[in-house]
């Protein structure tokens, strides 16, 4: 991954308060993502012809080279389940360090401009002094979102993923190395705004949660299924703009359920307040099941 999107090229940078170079504490923490390497060796398919040919002299040729190598195809594809098997080898692990601290991950999905960190920036508001709490942000450049964390008093981390467009369980691995766990508390994991790549990787978190917002398309979850069938619940987001708006929310939730039947959901508004509390108790109720399975472990 990502052979279809071809992101993951570039050099992931880690950055926050206290991410800095070990050897090197002036530096911010730089690695390569581990798709660098395989990224390289996946270019096989050959560029298709400019222009395409028409049917007649000499196609037949032409559309042999551009037939895509069987053989081939199948290398990519055993190449993605490798890397798709590494990933989850390392969710696993954080996945039971999260356990052993009775942390509960969230890992929040959506489409760019869904307001993920507006909302997450109101959760932790209305959690500070409750629950420990900490933010892992994932964009591809800048470190706007982990400033707009960090001025809510909670630490936050942000990982600058250059090209790739998703986080991936070795990011958040070499985060979790800056990051003071939130023992008992919550552990909120912001990816990549992108609903394709994201869905496919498990970082070990306890659930991901789909921001769903009000000014994208009712159909949305019928495009991009993968993202809903993976998510355990789905926030419809920005419910204060309905009245303004040509977007049938009942109809929005009954493209998520076809895909995904099971899919929690919860309407809310971050700005007006509306939802927030079943949003709040959701959370909570998920942290404690997170604590009662780690104290039956322990
Ligand atoms: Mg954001």
């Amino acid at each position: 991954m990502c052979t279809t999107c071809g992101c993951g090229t570039d050099q992931v940078l880690i950055r926050g308060k206290t991410a800095r170079h070990p050897n090197k504490p002036n530096e911010p923490l730089h690695f390569r993502a581990h798709e660098r390497v395989v990224q390289t060796e996946v270019q096989v398919r050959p560029p298709l012809p400019n222009p395409l040919p028409h049917a007649g002299e000499g196609a037949n040729e032409s559309l042999r080279e551009i037939n895509f190598d069987r053989s081939e195809a199948k290398r990519i594809v055993k190449l993605e389940q490798d890397i798709l098997a590494k990933n989850n080898s390392l969710a696993h692990s954080n996945r039971k360090r999260f356990a052993e601290s009775a942390i509960l991950a969230l890992n929040l999905v959506s489409s760019p401009g869904s307001g993920k960190t507006t909302l997450l920036v109101h959760t932790l508001q209305a959690l500070k002094g409750k629950l420990p709490l900490a933010v892992i942000e994932g964009d591809q450049q800048t470190d706007f979102d982990a400033e707009r964390i960090r001025a809510t008093g909670v630490e936050a981390i942000q990982i600058n993923t250059g090209k790739g467009c998703h986080l991936d369980a070795l990011m958040v691995e070499h985060a979790l190395q800056q990051l003071p766990l939130p023992q008992d508390g919550v552990l909120f994991i912001e990816n990549v705004g992108n609903l394709v790549c994201p869905a496919a990787f498990d970082l070990g978190e306890a659930a991901k949660v789909v921001v769903f917002s009000v000014t994208e398309g009712e159909d949305k979850p019928l495009k991009y299924p993968d993202m809903f069938r993976a998510a355990r619940l789905m926030l419809l987001s920005k419910c204060d703009l309905l009245p303004h708006l040509d977007f049938d929310a009942d109809l929005a939730i009954a493209y998520a359920r076809r895909v995904n039947p099971q899919l929690q959901v919860i309407r809310l508004s971050a700005t007006s307040g509306t939802g927030m509390a079943e949003w709040l108790e959701w959370i909570t109720t998920a942290c404690r099941a997170e604590r009662v399975a780690a104290a039956q472990t322990a």
